[in-house]
């Protein structure tokens, strides 16, 4: 079998991935919690709550294998799930207080996994491979047919058609979702984007700062209250703030207002030219019909 090896390789670094988390946990004296539970308690611990249909979503597993598994973490006292209030309709699932103590057990889990990574690869050859895994598992059609975008309709000589899609990457995505990660989406290669929806009254259950990106947080929509290095300030739809990558931050939605966001993560310090240094007018590039 060709690329026999790719799956069994892929499947080996799974395999020690998942001694390392059971280590971790076992260290930490966690019962009750298993490898597959990792990825939804890791979300929970970023965004603080998210739809059962989310979930299912961002963990590729359909969504009767996260009703099992999250009855499991229900059981074992870490998560709660509430009727969703936004639409009425799903179940909402956050973490209790013994779901949110697990912070420090996966910071130090998640700081075990990236060494196993980092001891043998540099960050350009991890990230690639991160690219590559990724790009396996996307549907063997995205490049050939992305969502049809409204340049798109109007292109119509074969050629241009060819030579535009190999330059672009295309996703559609559902802006009140808790939160939607654009970087493996859209295999960006300078920034990461999310966008996020805290339901009113919900907090990011921890506070963090950066290694090395400075975050740009834009209120799309909403109210609520950023807390940075000790201060807290009001925001709302239109505020955007910078943050510096040693700079610990939260942010909570208002009690009367969900809070809607865009953040922006780039490594600090890394941008070159930009608008008129960097943008370029070849004055025989092809054109689009209105112009
Ligand atoms: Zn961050």
């Amino acid at each position: 079998m060709r690329y026999r090896q790719l799956f069994s390789y892929a499947s080996r670094l799974r395999t020690l991935g998942n001694e390392i988390i059971l280590a971790g946990l076992r260290r930490h004296g966690v019962v009750g919690i298993v490898p597959s539970h990792g990825d939804i308690l890791h979300i929970l611990l970023h965004d603080g709550s998210c739809t059962m249909s989310e979930l299912a979503r961002r963990i590729g597993r359909t969504r009767s294998t996260v009703t099992a598994l999250v009855r499991k973490l229900e059981q074992a006292g870490y998560v709660q799930q509430l009727t969703d209030t936004s639409d009425g309709r799903g179940r909402r699932v956050l973490l209790t207080p013994q779901g949110r103590a697990l912070q420090p057990v996966f910071a130090q889990i998640s700081a075990d996994l990236a060494a196993l990574v980092s001891r043998r690869l540099t960050d350009d050859e991890a990230a690639q491979l991160e690219r590559l895994l990724a790009k396996c598992l996307q549907s063997p059609d995205a490049d050939e047919a992305p969502q049809p975008s409204p340049a798109a309709a109007h292109t119509t000589s074969p050629t241009q058609r060819r030579v535009s899609m190999s330059n672009y990457r295309t996703a559609h995505i559902d802006l009140q979702a808790s939160r939607t990660e654009l970087h493996d989406l859209l295999q960006l290669t300078g920034c990461e984007v999310s966008c996020n929806t805290l339901p009113k009254g919900a907090s990011i259950p921890f506070v963090h700062a950066h290694k090395h990106n400075e975050e740009l947080y834009i209120i799309l929509d909403g109210a609520g209250t950023l807390f940075v290095d000790g201060q807290e300030m009001p925001i709302s739809k239109g505020d955007c703030i910078r943050i510096d990558p040693a700079g610990m931050r939260c942010l909570c939605a208002s009690p009367e207002q969900a809070l809607h966001y865009l953040c922006i993560q780039t490594k600090a310090g890394s941008l070159e030219g930009y608008t008129m240094t960097d943008g370029l007018m070849p004055a025989d590039a092809a054109k689009p019909s209105w112009l």
